[in-house]
């Protein structure tokens, strides 16, 4: 995996402000044509000629829709996003129970003690395909 700036582009799925894209699948660089999935919303887009994003084409998004590689990144940057609600979730859990029952905790403590209580939940079992 490599990252690479690009020219900040606003997502066309949720308008988030996209300045780099990690390649998944290779070290290159993203090119036009290259196919982009956000990771803040999942979107996929395609990068123009000038690296910025636009929506694929009806002829692309067909192509797109039988790549099991782009299914496969947006898998797994769904159970990223859940690890990371997982994690806030839990980490605000930490912070009232501190807040109600401890001392005042540092920043690092909290997030000590967040990744204990996240080591300590079993994973989820993995969904039959
Ligand atoms: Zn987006």
């Amino acid at each position: 995996m490599a990252s690479s700036d690009v020219p900040a582009t606003a997502c066309p799925g949720c308008g988030r402000r996209n300045d780099a894209a990690t390649s998944v699948f290779s070290d290159s660089k993203p090119s036009p044509g290259s196919v982009s999935v956000c990771i803040a919303c999942g979107h996929i887009s395609v990068f123009n000629a000038d690296l910025t994003l636009r929506n694929p084409t009806d002829a692309e998004t067909r192509e797109i829709a039988g790549d099991r590689r782009i299914l496969a990144v947006q898998r797994a940057r769904d159970q990223l996003m859940q690890e990371l609600r997982d994690r806030a979730y839990v980490e605000d859990f930490v912070r009232e129970t501190i807040k109600k029952h401890g001392p005042l905790s540092t920043h690092e403590r909290i997030n000590e003690i967040v990744d204990v209580t996240l080591a300590r939940i079993p994973q989820r079992p993995r969904k039959r395909r």
